[in-house]
């Protein structure tokens, strides 16, 4: 099962988290495009997953290992950003 999806809405890595503005452009995208789509095995099912130059590189194993590592900062981060938010 293949299921295709849309360059994320938010613009992050889907596996580091980080917004597009601290990621690196890859040095051979001609629009300095910073996310890639790539594929991985989600336990059995394959899904697209928008990656930063520095995660599209790793192993799924290594994915798992990064994305769970980094949940915590991914928590941080969006209660960081609800609150900018709720102050507009
Ligand atoms: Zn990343």
């Amino acid at each position: 099962m293949i299921s295709i999806n849309p360059s994320p809405e938010d613009r992050r890595c889907q596996c580091c988290y980080r917004p597009t503005e601290e990621l690196t452009p890859f040095p051979k995208a001609p629009n300095g495009q910073t996310l890639f789509k790539t594929f991985r095995n989600f336990s059995g099912c394959i899904g697209a997953s928008w990656e930063c130059y520095d995660c599209i590189g790793l192993s799924d194993k290594e994915y798992y290992k990064r994305r769970d590592e980094d949940e915590f900062t991914k928590i941080v981060r969006k209660k960081v950003e609800d609150i900018k938010n709720g102050y507009k």
